[in-house]
């Protein structure tokens, strides 16, 4: 693609997702692949799904470290180990100036030349990827991206109080896009998708069908890709930011 640079030029990326799992729904394949090429990887996530789960039993208060040491397990299958938490509220998230902040903060500290971020516009032929708490964190995130991070006078305490000097991200991979225009052949790293989504015991333990339904859907985005038979893809809508 025209202005966008392979992965040979790229070192570090960062992935922003709302809930625990959501990476490895969307895109844990793609990050296998790159954590093989020696990329550095590192996740934030806003929530820490405190919304989630099915077992009335389990006692609320203990799901947000469930889920944190759940997500922690699956970055591992994939070759992720620096994983950070923001512990905003499951299923409130709004686009907020503090939001944007937060996330202009993470980048500036990881470096990354291409963040992982879910889509901010509503996919219609999709429901579960157009959570609203993905729709804000999206939005925020494309905003932390471009101006936020790259801009000295954009939030200066970052600069003026934590010492964190500005940095401009070359691309955004938007997870979950109603219009993707790359696809990543994962057929190769679909067995450690698979095992970081069943890493997320308490959202996946009771899919029996879990890896038929992900192959399913892998195998439709391959085919969009036009890649031959057989063959598994991740979607992304890749924007140049530089
Ligand atoms: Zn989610």
């Amino acid at each position: 693609m025209a202005g966008v640079p392979d992965d040979a030029e790229i070192n570090r990326i960062l992935v922003i997702t709302a809930h625990p799992d959501d990476v490895d729904f969307g895109a844990a394949g793609t990050i296998a692949r790159w954590t093989d090429a020696g990329l550095e990887v590192t996740y934030c996530l806003v929530t820490d799904g405190d919304a989630g789960g099915q077992d009335e039993d389990f006692p609320r208060a203990e799901v947000p470290a469930l889920r944190r040491a759940e997500q922690v397990a699956a970055a591992k299958c994939v070759g992720v180990h620096d994983v950070r938490f923001l512990g905003y509220p499951d299923g409130r998230v709004e686009a907020t100036l503090a939001l944007r902040r937060d996330l202009a903060r993470v980048i500036r500290q990881v470096r990354p030349d291409r963040v992982v971020c879910p889509s901010p516009e509503r996919n219609y032929a999709r429901t579960g990827a157009s959570h609203p708490d993905h729709r804000a964190v999206g939005s925020a995130a494309l905003d932390a991206v471009y101006p936020d991070a790259r801009n000295p006078f954009a939030f200066p305490e970052l600069r003026d109080d934590e010492g964190l000097a500005p940095w401009t991200v070359r691309e955004v991979w938007v997870s979950g896009s109603p219009s993707p225009n790359h696809f990543v052949d994962v057929t190769d790293t679909f067995g450690r998708k698979i095992a970081a989504l069943r890493a997320h015991v308490s959202q996946t333990g009771q899919m029996d069908d879990l890896e038929e339904r992900i192959r399913m859907w892998l195998t439709r985005a391959a085919e969009s890709a036009g890649l031959p038979e057989g063959r598994l893809a991740e979607s992304f809508q890749v924007l140049p930011t530089a």
